[in-house]
């Protein structure tokens, strides 16, 4: 019998590319395999949070992205006339203090010129049709132009999107509800005198939103409504949207329009055995905070290091449960986050709204507030504490803890390494174990290397 296929992408979105150029930095052997003769050819999904930029710096695309980015480092929301918070990104923790807008078509461009640059190609045409999974792996087949081949795979990441094949063949539930706001969008080229370093939401008195988002080549106006919108969409609802909120923009041309509707859901597990469920697959949700592509891309970064160390370092595979373990938590706290933020955001009870103009302006002046709302878009607190790869040697203290973001730290390698650091803010070392994507996994006070290496063996499961 032939070797399996260590891993089948299934899907290349901006989740399964990143899976794909982060096996590839590792030496992982991988096919990945699209059903579409193309990417996306339209904006989708436009921001790219710091702490993405922060994550693809080792597939060495992050500059590419900034290139084409619009870098946006105020958020302003208001109800009519009245500001309920003025976000200011300019002194966030990272290297990136921004929302990095980019088109997605634009994202998944520089994506799929990093794979090529490395000699690895999209099949494209090739769609997924069947899954069989026993102990030793699964069998898939793929049916494309030239029929139907079947494949013997070791692992399986579906990164096929909110309509994942690999998730329905799994029988999979993809549990939640349909949001009952419409949203309508479009592309438009503005003549404005607003500046294009902010991102401006107003809120509306019937429950209704509209946002504009700047990008360097164009903006994008995003209608919210609790009614039913024109279908197909009509130029002059955006307009008019832009009016009644006194925006001062006219719109001069539109490039795209599209309507749709929105469902928060989300898998409960995000593993079967050697298949994995990340991106959209695996979680979708309303747009508020930008924060979909984004956990696609988080969800490829965790998985690959550990795939990695499995597959080439024969780690054992329960390491693998992590994954779903880690980002099943995320994608929880982004589903309870987006729900809050839609509720507050598009609610039409005028008590709720009253509280919510009254105490949104005071709060959102807080520090710490301020400070966690702004990390929170930018996914920079993502951090996994209750992680069994989350070892603290030392009682609790102030600082970093085990599961937590290392700022500007992701190893070149898929192997944890072991760092002492001498944080200005401490008088004593600490001992680290950076993970390879950039988190803490073992902290300790003190040199304490025999702890770090005692962790690599015994948590990890790496034998040298
Ligand atoms: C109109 C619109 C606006 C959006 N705006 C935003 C936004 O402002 N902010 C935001 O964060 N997100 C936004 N999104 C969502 C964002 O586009 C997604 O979160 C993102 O594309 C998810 O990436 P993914 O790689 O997980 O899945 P996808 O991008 O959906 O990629 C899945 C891929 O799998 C392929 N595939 C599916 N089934 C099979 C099969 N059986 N075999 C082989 N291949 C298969 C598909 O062809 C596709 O290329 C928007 C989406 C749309 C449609």
């Amino acid at each position: 019998m032939s070797t399996p296929l260590p891993v089948l992408i299934c899907g290349a979105g901006p989740t399964g590319m990143t899976l794909a150029l982060e096996l590839a930095r590792f030496g992982v052997p991988f096919r990945i395999i699209d059903k579409a003769l193309h990417g996306a050819e339209q904006s989708q999904a436009l921001g790219v949070q710091a702490r993405t930029l922060e994550l693809l710096e080792p597939a060495r695309i992050t500059d590419r992205l900034l290139a084409l980015a619009q870098r946006v480092t105020h958020v302003q929301i208001a109800a009519g006339t009245h500001s309920l918070v003025e976000a200011d990104f300019g002194d966030l923790p990272t290297a990136y203090p921004y929302l990095a807008m980019i088109p997605q078509c634009d994202t998944e461009r520089v994506m799929r010129e990093a794979l090529e640059t490395q000699g690895i190609a999209i099949e494209r045409a090739i769609t997924l049709t069947a899954m069989r999974q026993d102990s030793g792996g699964i069998d898939v087949d793929l049916a494309g132009p030239g029929g139907t081949e079947r494949v013997r795979v070791r692992y399986l990441a579906g990164c096929d999107g909110a309509h994942s094949a690999v998730r329905h063949h799994l029988d999979v539930p993809f549990e939640g509800y349909a949001l009952p706001e419409r949203f309508a969008l479009a592309d438009v080229h503005l003549d404005t005198s607003l500046a294009p370093d902010t991102l401006r939401v107003r809120l509306a008195a019937d429950g209704g939103a509209v946002a504009l988002f700047p990008l360097r080549d164009f903006w994008r106006i995003l209608i919210e409504s609790p009614n039913a919108l024109p279908d197909p969409p009509d130029p002059s609802i955006f307009q008019a949207a832009l009016d009644a909120e006194a925006l001062p923009a006219r719109i001069r041309d539109v490039v795209w329009m599209a309507n749709y509707h929105i469902h928060q859901r989300r898998v409960a597990h995000m593993q079967s055995a050697n298949a994995f469920l990340l991106g959209d697959a695996a979680h979708v949700h309303s747009p508020i905070g930008g924060q979909g592509m984004n956990s696609g891309i988080g969800d490829a970064i965790n998985l690959a290091w550990k795939l990695a160390l499995v597959i080439r370092d024969d780690v054992a595979p329960a390491l693998l449960d992590t994954y779903a373990e880690e980002r099943g938590a995320v994608g929880r706290a982004l589903l309870a986050a987006t729900d809050y933020g839609n509720r507050l955001a598009f609610n039409a009870n005028t008590m709720v709204r009253a509280l919510r103009n009254a105490v949104l302006p005071v709060a959102s002046h807080l520090p710490l507030v301020r400070d966690r709302l702004r990390e929170n878009i930018a996914q920079l607190r993502i951090a996994y504490p209750h992680s069994r790869l989350s070892v603290n040697a030392s009682p609790a203290r102030r600082g970093l803890r085990a599961g937590m973001r290392v700022r500007g730290a992701r190893p070149a390698s898929y192997h944890p390494q072991t760092i002492v650091m001498h944080p200005h803010d401490q008088s004593a070392a600490i001992t680290l174990v950076l993970r390879p994507d950039g988190y803490a996994g073992y902290v300790s006070d003190g040199a304490h290397a025999h702890g770090a290496l005692t962790y690599v063996r015994n948590i990890i499961g790496l034998r040298s």
